[in-house]
């Protein structure tokens, strides 16, 4: 299985933003104001609510890093960024949850203008793992489960808006 994988412009290079770029960042601001209105809206969530959500975050491991791949980003900001994604995807820009904060000047969320693949974000290894509980809390205690339930409640939140904007919208 081999993909192959998309760039788009120079990502380090000179940018000068486009039309459509403009019009993506509007879009995706309007989507997240929209998003803050409707959590403002919602009634907060019960300790029960909240504990389930955690369990099933905890007990969601994701793939393993070796199913990633690194790609370097431009942000509509102007600033340059490496996020992972699947290694099936065959662009960074695309999907629930493509936009992403700047972890710079804290733009969010950020639209990707530019992109370049660099590699994957590990190798697999050469004998099989001891197993996936172990590696899920290793994974968990080295800090990465936090990014992966945030990305968890990023796609969740992301999902809910794409669905109402659907019965919205047409
Ligand atoms: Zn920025």
């Amino acid at each position: 299985m081999s993909i192959e994988y998309e760039s788009l412009g120079l990502p380090l290079g000179e940018y000068q933003l486009s039309r459509a770029d403009h019009r993506r960042q509007r879009e995706a601001d309007g989507i997240a104001a929209w998003v803050e209105r409707e959590v403002a809206k919602a009634p907060p969530w019960s300790e029960e609510k909240i504990r389930e959500m955690q369990e099933l975050f905890d007990s969601e491991t994701g793939p393993p890093p070796w199913e990633y791949m690194r790609w370097r980003v431009r942000l509509y900001c102007g600033h340059i960024q490496e996020v992972e994604r699947h290694r099936r995807a065959s662009r960074p820009d695309e999907g629930v949850g493509a936009d992403v904060p700047c972890a710079e000047c804290g733009k969010d969320p950020a639209v990707i203008v530019a992109f370049e693949v660099v590699g994957p974000v590990a190798e697999p290894p050469m004998a099989p793992q001891v197993s996936s509980r172990n590696t899920a809390s290793r994974r968990g205690s080295a800090g990465r489960r936090t990014k992966a339930e945030l990305e968890a409640e990023n796609s969740a939140l992301r999902a809910e808006v794409e669905r109402l904007r659907r019965t919205v919208t047409e």
